[in-house]
């Protein structure tokens, strides 16, 4: 079979199945098997494929079928120009998520100590660090197999020891204070569960919900204890949704921090 033929009844597939990006996602998955790009996929469409290609490609078809996110399948996702691995212990890295990365990179003084909470795959740690090797960083998530999967990404990424992860229910087992701490907790209503994407479906519920009516039950925790660990001047950064911004600001208020920026789901405080 040549391999616009391929592409062309897989995308059909995937669009039947409700997929957004059929095209796009068959060209990752032959891509992946072919260990091409997409520019070649392109300009080498009359490629025949050989048996053994067509079933590795089916086979990962397959699973994109059954609504597996491509980041599950290839085992790996691009966030911040960096390739994290991931699993279904972690939530994919999303690339809006990426100004939280931003942020810190250009609001941190000079050697000062950064706190990550609830890390998962460790995609924001490991970017901050990899743009500023001066920051002391430590990465936490209540998750072992997060912090298996993180400290996994930090060694291939940065090197070995370059970020101190630790197992941690939020500040559970932190004992001193930082000048940033940044945190994309879990916030995602809990009676949004049967409306998230097929893919998000097959994301850790651990890292997506955030508790009854609001999901703001672990940020009304966090918010609660954060003075605690923020140096006087620090800086905090967080994601959220964008209709909790005034409460999670009125969470803020009450811990004394002081909005500085905002951006459609990113809020930055001063302490
Ligand atoms: N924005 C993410 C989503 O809708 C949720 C991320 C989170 O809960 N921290 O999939």
């Amino acid at each position: 079979m040549q391999l616009k033929d391929l592409i062309r009844q897989t995308a059909a597939q995937f669009r039947k199945a409700g997929i957004t990006s059929p095209v796009l996602d068959v060209q990752i998955l032959a891509g992946f098997v072919l260990n091409k790009d997409k520019s070649w996929l392109i300009a080498n469409s009359d490629y025949r494929l050989n048996s053994a290609q067509l079933k590795l490609i089916n086979d990962l078809a397959k699973k994109r079928l059954s609504r597996v996110p491509i980041a599950y399948i290839l085992k790996t996702k691009e966030f911040y120009g960096l390739d994290f691995f991931t699993n279904d212990s972690v939530l994919i890295p999303r690339n809006e998520t990426e100004t939280l990365v931003e942020w810190s990179i250009k609001l941190t003084p000079k050697n000062a100590k950064v706190l990550d909470i609830g890390t998962g795959s460790g995609a924001i740690a490991i970017a901050i660090k990899k743009n500023r090797a001066d920051l002391a960083i430590t990465a936490t998530d209540i998750s072992v197999k997060a912090i298996n999967l993180a400290r996994k990404n930090a060694d291939n990424i940065l090197g070995k020891d370059k970020i101190q992860f630790t197992t941690s229910d939020l500040f559970n087992k932190i004992n001193s204070k930082f000048d940033l701490i940044i945190a994309n907790l879990p916030y995602v209503p809990n009676n949004m569960k049967n409306k998230i994407s097929p893919e998000a479906k097959t994301e850790p519920k651990v890292a997506l919900f955030g508790g009854e009516s609001n999901g703001l039950d672990i940020y009304s925790r966090f918010f609660a204890e954060t003075p605690k660990y923020l140096s006087k001047g620090g800086y905090l950064l967080i994601e959220c949704d964008n209709f909790q911004k005034t409460e999670i600001a009125d969470l803020a208020k009450e811990n004394k921090l002081k909005l500085i920026r905002k951006d459609y789901l990113h809020l930055a405080f001063k302490h």
